[in-house]
């Protein structure tokens, strides 16, 4: 440890392991599934690693371990907001009150139209094909809907 005025600065020595793929694994095995370790996550274990170890890719390696360790994805905490209870949709009182429009595309060329627009009304499930580009715009999709 130097001290140089406020700032101090810690100089570690990592010991370098060599393209052993068997030996690397078995580095991150201890430092990410042992009871000590608790399956931290990503970069915890690349800091607990990294405290002695080091070679050429470490931490990418070791997110590919976490990622791909069972345990960590079984205890996984999600993120993500859970999904709110499903609504249904509102049910329509008249003939094309709600439309569903859709676009059925990578069509081989036929007659200068490569996609068909389907628009479908949500009262009668009755639905109209109309024969598109792929490259009409969303004024010219408004013109023929
Ligand atoms: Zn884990």
């Amino acid at each position: 440890m130097v001290d140089r005025g406020r700032i101090s600065v810690e100089r570690r020595e990592s010991i370098y392991v060599p393209k052993d793929e068997k030996l690397r694994v078995e580095i991150i095995q201890l430092h990410h599934d042992t009871l000590i370790a608790e399956h931290r996550g990503q970069w915890k274990t690349v800091e607990l690693v990294t405290r002695n170890y080091w070679w050429p890719g470490v931490t990418k390696k070791v997110k590919r371990y976490v990622e791909g360790c069972n345990q960590c994805q079984r205890m996984k905490n999600r993120a993500e907001k859970l999904a709110g209870k499903l609504r249904p949709n509102q049910i329509p009182e008249r003939l094309w009150q709600h439309i569903l429009v859709d676009f059925i595309m990578k069509l081989p060329m036929s007659k200068g139209h490569d996609s068909i627009l389907v628009i479908c009304n949500r009262f009668l499930k009755m639905s109209h094909f109309v024969a598109t580009t792929k490259k009409n715009d969303s004024r010219k999709i408004g013109e023929v809907v």
